[in-house]
């Protein structure tokens, strides 16, 4: 047989996936593992499509995803962030947030053009970077400045090849927010070196203790960022699928190129439901957020309280705490924890090198669950 594809063999398969198949084995864990609400998407979401499907529609759409959603979408972002964006040609509904980011990345890369990638950050960028033929450069951050990314690090990487840099807050896995000031300094490396801003924002809504600073309006940044959001975590909807960007128009008409050609349009149902969680939707996402707020605080206290230091991160619904001092690297911690206690916790050098020596844990999970699992943590690092 003749060899697969060169460049998707030479990404490394997720770290994850092995810590998912060692559960997978196993009876009675808690997984703080997977970045996923543990709420049901809001009844009145789930109706809404239901009732689509009883009304008999089942079609595709139109390939930019049904305009009614996308005007949904701009007037969302106009309430939360007064940015503007036309819903005719500046809108695309993408199958995720995942499929926004590859198709992203793919419009904007030429074979060897170079991505910043502030790290630890989720597991897809550098992978899709690859993929689209691009070169992700990771820049690291660090503990002392919560994992916060600072523009002359950003600066102090940039090479005539860089085209952009991908940018996401609050972050997952650290719950990393951004102020105003902090955000603006690297927008303006992008201004100086003329790079294009890819912004996950999929947390927005998840910021705890400042209001959320949307990139697209800081001041230079708007013609050159693609923002992306989505359904999955607000919403509680990771199962449906649905996500978006916006961007000017020359960018969408290329992203929508790709979309057209491989997924057609995002699926009509969970385009419905989107458009219900966006118009009636808004009280169910902040009760879950409140939700996510007093766990975080229960259990990030619960981990200082057992010795594993963890700053309250702002946003996101994971805690990202230090390991170091137990003398095990994360890798070797978190196999032990998940093999003598069975709690599963995902190792931080998965998400980059900024990541060694923590772990992350979602706290996205029932509050009971969390308890039981700071018990066994307690008496795992007991016996360290
Ligand atoms: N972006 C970030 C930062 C994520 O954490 C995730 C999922 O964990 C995604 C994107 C994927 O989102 P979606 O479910 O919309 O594809």
């Amino acid at each position: 047989m003749k060899p697969l594809s060169e460049k998707i063999l030479s990404v490394p398969a997720s770290g994850i996936r092995r810590f998912f198949d060692l559960v997978a084995e196993m009876d009675d864990v808690i997984s703080l593992g997977v970045g996923e609400p543990d709420f049901v998407t809001p009844w009145r979401v789930r109706e809404a499509a239901i009732w689509s499907l009883e009304k008999g529609q089942t079609t595709y759409t139109s390939n930019y995803g049904l305009l009614e959603l996308r005007i949904e979408v701009v007037k969302k972002m106009r309430e939360r962030y007064g940015v503007e964006w036309d819903p005719k040609s500046e809108v695309l509904v993408t199958v995720g947030v995942s499929e926004a980011l590859d198709t992203a990345f793919r419009a904007l890369l030429n074979p060897g053009d170079e991505v910043l990638i502030p790290e630890p950050c989720y597991v897809s960028y550098a992978p899709c970077v690859a993929f689209a033929g691009g070169v992700p450069v990771a820049v690291p951050t660090r503990a002392d400045s919560g994992f916060r990314a600072n523009a002359t690090d950003i600066a102090s990487r940039i090479t005539p090849r860089t085209k952009a840099i991908l940018l996401s807050y609050p972050t997952n896995p650290t719950g990393a927010t951004m102020d105003t000031a902090g955000l603006q300094a690297i927008v303006d490396v992008c201004v100086a070196h003329d790079l294009y801003i890819i912004s996950d924002e999929i947390y927005d809504r998840l910021s705890y203790d400042a209001p959320h600073v949307c990139v697209a309006t800081l001041p230079g940044a708007y013609d050159r960022t693609i923002l992306l959001n989505g359904f999955s975590k607000a919403y509680a909807m990771t199962g449906w699928r649905i996500g978006y960007a916006c961007a000017p128009a020359a960018i969408i008409e290329v992203m929508m190129k790709i979309h057209q050609y491989t997924m057609l349009c995002a699926p009509i149902t969970a385009q419905i439901a989107a458009m219900e969680a966006l118009r009636r939707g808004d009280r169910d996402a902040d009760e879950m957020c409140a939700d996510y707020d007093r766990r975080r605080r229960l259990f990030v206290k619960g981990l200082n309280d057992i010795g594993l230091d963890c700053p309250l991160p702002g946003g996101a619904f994971y805690a990202f705490p230090s390991v170091k001092r137990f003398g095990l690297d994360a890798e070797t911690f978190a196999e032990k924890l998940l093999k003598d206690e069975r709690v599963l916790v995902v190792p931080g050098p998965v998400f980059g090198d900024g990541g060694v020596g923590h772990i992350r844990c979602c706290y996205a999970t029932a509050t009971e669950k969390l308890q039981e699992a700071l018990r066994r943590m307690e008496r795992f690092v007991g016996r360290l």
